[in-house]
């Protein structure tokens, strides 16, 4: 039983966040938001425990199919940064703005990187692709993420300055438009570079947010130096190239682990 004190201590934690949101917003949709997440997530530790391949790309499914299509698709609610920006220039502590607090600004700070691992519906089909893990060294670009980060906030800051009628009419066209957009130049990169997670590392103005805030995580993946035998298999397989035998936090592309746990499963000492 105690091996899957992980699952059952994840459930807890979504499930306190649920009960906790419900009550204080007086909205029964936080009760069953958070709990179908964290029964998800739950599940898919629960899976990975007991070794079953797919148990990451089953989380993600589940978590990315619920929030693309029925959060954003049929709620009409835009996850994306630009509804995060929208929402928190309405002063509405709504949808995207717990959605961000909770998986993209705090929650970090205990699981990390978790969200680009499990739950993000841009890596969810990235991570069909087939290069798996990354063909090249990692390139000299990453400052481009700022570049979509600013955009998406003038974007958002000039339709309430221009004080533009039916703004959320224009989210919810930014979200599917957003999204398209997202896929395509996700997918290109991954083709061009011959990386899947590309478009993670170059493009996602959302880890402006997470990867200062993963920094400091408590959830992290740790290297036992009296196992490892320097085999370099772990970095081998590290689709976000991750110096994970080194158990300093400024280790290289230390904030870019997204918890796949695929440098876990292949080590032949589990020294991690
Ligand atoms: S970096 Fe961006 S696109 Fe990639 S998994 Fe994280 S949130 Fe999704
Ligand atoms: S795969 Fe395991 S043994 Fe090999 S370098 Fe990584 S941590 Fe060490
Ligand atoms: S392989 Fe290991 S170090 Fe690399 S992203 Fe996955 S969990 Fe993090």
């Amino acid at each position: 039983m105690k091996k899957y004190l992980a699952p059952i201590l994840m459930f807890i934690i979504f499930e306190t966040v649920a009960i906790t949101l419900w009550l204080t917003k007086d909205n029964v949709f936080y009760l069953f938001n958070f709990s179908y997440i964290g029964l998800s997530v739950s599940l898919g530790i629960f899976l990975f425990i007991r070794n079953y391949k797919h148990a990451r790309r089953i989380v993600q499914l589940l978590v990315g199919l619920y929030m693309l299509i029925y959060l954003g698709l049929i709620c009409n609610e835009n996850m994306q940064i630009e509804g995060f920006w929208y929402y928190l220039f309405t002063g509405v502590f709504e949808a995207a703005t717990i959605h961000y607090a909770v998986a993209k600004i705090f929650g970090p700070l205990l699981f990390g990187r978790g969200w680009c691992g499990y739950a993000c519906w841009t890596a969810m089909v990235l991570d069909f692709l087939p290069y798996k893990t990354p063909a090249y060294p990692r390139k000299n670009i990453e400052w481009i993420r700022y570049i979509t980060f600013t955009v998406s906030l003038i974007f958002v800051a000039s339709l309430f300055l221009a004080k533009v009628g039916n703004i959320e009419r224009i989210m919810f066209w930014a979200f599917i438009i957003g999204n398209v957009a997202y896929y395509a130049v996700g997918i290109g990169l991954a083709f061009a570079f011959k990386d899947n997670r590309a478009f993670c590392k170059y493009i996602c103005p959302i880890t402006v947010f997470l990867k200062p805030m993963s920094y400091f995580s408590l959830l992290r993946v740790k290297c036992d130096k009296n196992k490892c035998i320097s085999c370099g298999k772990c970095k081998r397989v590290c689709p976000m190239e991750v110096d994970v035998t080194d158990n300093s936090r400024k280790r290289k592309n230390g904030t870019e682990c997204i918890l796949c746990m695929e440098c876990v499963k292949n080590c032949p000492k589990n020294a991690l």
